[in-house]
């Protein structure tokens, strides 16, 4: 997070991460619950001032990016592509905001990340000077009753 100047963030680009953030880890659509805010957060940043940087999508993981095809496709927005995975990539990410025309992005700390995961996320921001945004519990949360349910379903489809 920078430091504070005594000013108010001021925020020209969003970066999103994607897997229990905006979307059940594997899918590549937007979580129902979700989907009224997602698109409240792209009319606030328009065009490319929001940026998907996913650990899976769009990643080397991602063959052929299909995966990123299909999540543009889903959102809307842009995926970014990389072959370093956050918190590795910063660097990239800032200078792909600072690039695209109409951002009037030049510093880090226009940016911000919005994430699930310290070890990702946050640190991309912390190491790279944007603000983070922790989102604590994420869509579908460790042993959350949804994914015991899932475990439960699929051991017992797996054992018929
Ligand atoms: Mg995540």
């Amino acid at each position: 997070m920078p430091l504070n100047d005594g000013n108010e963030p001021e925020i020209r680009a969003v970066v999103l991460d994607k897997d229990d953030c905006f979307a059940i880890p594997k899918e590549t659509v937007i979580y129902k619950p979700y989907y009224d805010k997602f698109q409240a957060l792209r009319a606030a940043y328009p065009g490319s001032r929001l940026l998907i940087v996913s650990n899976s999508a769009g990643t080397r993981d991602d063959i052929g990016g299909q995966e990123a095809d299909l999540l543009e496709r889903a959102t809307g927005v842009k995926v970014f592509r990389h072959k370093t995975k956050k918190p590795g990539c910063g660097a990239q990410v800032f200078e792909f905001l600072r690039n695209e025309s109409g951002n009037e992005v030049t510093r880090p700390s226009q940016i911000a990340v919005i994430g699930d995961r310290l070890s990702t996320d946050i640190m991309m921001a912390n190491m790279s000077g944007f603000w983070g945004l922790w989102i604590k519990d994420g869509v579908v949360p460790e042993k959350s009753f949804v994914r015991l349910f899932y475990s439960w379903e699929n051991v017992g489809v797996s054992d018929i």
